[in-house]
């Protein structure tokens, strides 16, 4: 077996580039597949032909979640190539019901991070987050079902040649797994491990789709899971694969909760709104990760006990207990 060949695909939302993974034998399989753009697509046919294939040879595409970055080409290379794509049960209806389910976390998002902020206060938010999560449809192929098949949240899968163990890892989203070899010690590791923190994206339940996930809690557990993991190489889902998983996992937890305490003490200074804590924590950075990562902290901060959620004037204020 040989080891997964780095695909860098540009990217529209934050992270620059994203990678899809290339294997060659027994046959051309991507792991992941960047977005739908122009530019995304000449990029893989460059990175393609270096290996003498086109994109009509793809014969497989696994998707680790179905974010747009990860998936959203996947229906042109599929109206290309014929290949069958490989999701898991909790990213299926993503795959082929994009749109509804699209509708339903925009909802999410509306619900509680739109909703919790007054007019005066949330005038910027909404200039910035609702065209962006408009746009993402534009760069996202709703897949045909009969191409889609499902794979279980764990057990094996094949490909390049061997078996890959399949880890379930919620956090950066409900839906996200990775996948595991063994022997090589090598773990393809989507948005779980990355050289930056990763972010817990605002979205639904599975279990229960009108309520929102606690991600950061989710991350933290599947943080423990990775690190009990013997890994030598991550093949991650954004930049350059590294190795040393534990130290980059044991920074990255330390940093989550010296922001949690940070978060607690603004609090306890005054600052009641999410807005108003999101100015101090990122001031002049107008963005939806440090928005994902303001509600974990807070959600951490309600399940430790520390603080509470309150009706004021309508919108959600945060106190002590
Ligand atoms: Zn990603």
């Amino acid at each position: 077996m040989t080891e997964p060949i780095r695909i860098e695909l540009p990217t529209l939302y934050g992270m620059k580039s994203v990678n899809a993974y290339l294997f060659l034998d027994p046959e051309p399989v991507l792991i992941d597949c960047g977005e739908k753009t122009d530019a995304s697509w000449e990029a893989l046919k460059t990175a393609l032909a270096a290996h003498n294939l086109a994109v009509k040879d793809i014969k497989k595409i696994i998707i680790t979640h179905a974010h747009v970055d990860h998936i959203g080409m996947a229906g042109r290379i599929v109206e290309e190539s014929g290949a069958e794509v490989w999701v898991n049960e909790y990213c299926y209806d993503w795959a082929v019901n994009t749109e509804a389910m699209w509708k339903q976390r925009m909802e999410m998002m509306e619900k509680h991070i739109l909703g919790e902020i007054p007019a005066e206060g949330g005038a910027n938010f909404k200039k910035m987050v609702l065209p962006f999560m408009n746009a993402v449809m534009n760069a996202w192929d709703i897949l045909p079902a009969e191409k889609v098949h499902s794979f279980p949240m764990e057990g094996t899968l094949n490909f390049g040649g061997t078996d890959w163990q399949i880890i379930y890892a919620p956090g950066h989203t409900n839906m996200q797994t990775c996948f595991y070899q063994k022997e090589k010690k090598w773990l393809i590791g989507a948005d779980m491990l990355l050289s930056i923190t990763p972010t817990p994206v605002i979205e639904f339940r599975l279990d229960d789709p009108t309520e929102r996930q606690k991600g950061l809690a989710e991350m933290l557990q599947s943080f423990d899971k990775m690190k009990a993991l013997e890994i030598d190489t991550v093949f991650p889902g954004h930049y350059e694969p590294f190795g040393n998983h534990r130290r980059l996992i044991e920074a990255q937890v330390r940093r989550i909760h010296m922001r949690k305490d940070a978060t607690y003490e603004l609090i306890k200074d005054g600052k009641h709104r999410f807005y108003e804590l999101f100015d101090v924590l990122y001031t002049n950075r107008m963005n939806m990760p440090g928005m994902s990562m303001l509600r974990g902290y807070l959600d951490l901060l309600i399940d430790e006990n520390r603080i509470e959620e309150r009706i004021e004037d309508g919108y959600t204020a945060y106190h002590l207990v």
